[in-house]
């Protein structure tokens, strides 16, 4: 009988624990708190779809415990695991070796195992650039994008991003203007490059209280809210409807509600509005994909996820 939620003390002994387990538990997102993680039904839709004989499993692991849970992943016999808050800045330091665009965004969310190595990789920010494209039709190069959020971990992975991909504007917004001013001047290089101008600038950070959003609004294509504020839905939306436009894409990426605050503000403004729930089915099949070297069955994973994403 599986565990919604297995810990280190489990994985310590992992071959007794897991002894009647079949197909064998050989992978795991690893957090804290993790108990309401959707990840295991997507991933083991995948897993049996394709007739891998592997099961994925939550294991609550808390800060202090991450050294000692990674490096009992490989003589346990895991083929790789995804690393959710609190973990994904601090496993950069942990890993054998961590590929260069998870070293840009500065967060590690799929460790892969093979030959006693763990490599690291970030499949957020990729995942948000397909979610963005089925979800609304367009590429992230060709947008004028604002990050509520910029200076969290999702915000910062989704803002280096967009830089990658060389997004016409960026617009970094935060609680705490400090850490947006800090990731601007990180990501200035991205935006020296040839591209239309007009009357506003490229790069911007803005604390979130600004008077001045109303007017960046009419210079944004696309809204990402990366705060948590919308996790409650008693919270109150991170921007008011009032400044919300009808031209806007609005992308929330909480995936707790089909309509949270921020999406309901954008009901209300006649925006387009869509949750998180396909960028944590993108950023799964990426990692399918970095275990597998194989295409993830994306719609039998989309299938899988409670209120479909
Ligand atoms: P985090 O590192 O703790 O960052 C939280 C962010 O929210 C910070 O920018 C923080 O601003 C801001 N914030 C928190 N409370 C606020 C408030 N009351 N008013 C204004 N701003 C507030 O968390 P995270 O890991 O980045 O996660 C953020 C969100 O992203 C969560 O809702 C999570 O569900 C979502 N997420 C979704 C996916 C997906 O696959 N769909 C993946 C990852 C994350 P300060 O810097 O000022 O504190």
């Amino acid at each position: 009988m599986l565990k919604d939620v297995y810990t280190l003390a489990d994985l310590r002994n992992w071959t007794q624990v897991t002894a009647d387990a079949t197909p064998p538990l050989r992978l795991a997102v690893f957090g804290d708190p993790i108990a309401h993680s959707k990840s295991p039904q997507m991933l083991n839709a995948a897993l049996e779809k394709c007739g891998i004989e592997a099961c994925y499993i939550r294991l609550q692991i808390m800060p202090e415990e991450l050294p000692e849970a990674l490096r009992l992943l490989s003589p346990a016999g895991f083929i790789g695991v995804n690393l959710t808050i609190p973990h994904k800045q601090a496993a950069l330091s942990l890993l054998d070796e961590v590929d260069g665009h998870a070293q840009k965004i500065g967060a590690v969310n799929t460790v892969a195992i093979g030959e006693g190595k763990l490599s690291g990789y970030n499949t957020d920010g990729p995942g948000l650039v397909r979610a963005i494209r089925s979800e609304f039709g367009v590429d992230i190069r060709d947008l004028r994008v604002m990050v509520l959020g910029a200076g969290g971990g999702a915000g910062r992975a989704i803002s280096v991003q967009c830089a990658i991909e060389g997004c016409e504007r960026l617009v970094l917004v935060n609680r705490t203007v400090e850490k947006a001013q800090a990731l601007a001047r990180e990501i200035e290089p991205y935006f020296k490059g040839p591209h239309l101008g007009g009357p506003v600038a490229r790069l911007e950070s803005l604390p979130l209280e600004s008077a001045q959003l109303k007017f960046q609004l009419q210079n944004t294509d696309l809204v990402i809210n990366a705060t948590s504020m919308g996790m409650k839905l008693s919270d109150p939306s991170p921007l008011p409807a009032s400044i919300l436009l009808p031209h806007l894409m609005v992308f929330d990426t909480i995936y707790t509600a089909a309509r949270t605050p921020l999406l309901r503000a954008a009901d209300e403004a006649g925006a387009r509005g869509v949750n998180g729930f396909s960028m944590l089915l993108h950023q799964g099949a990426l990692a399918f994909e970095i275990w597998f070297n194989r295409e993830a069955p994306v719609e039998v994973m989309r299938a899988a996820l409670p209120g479909n994403a």
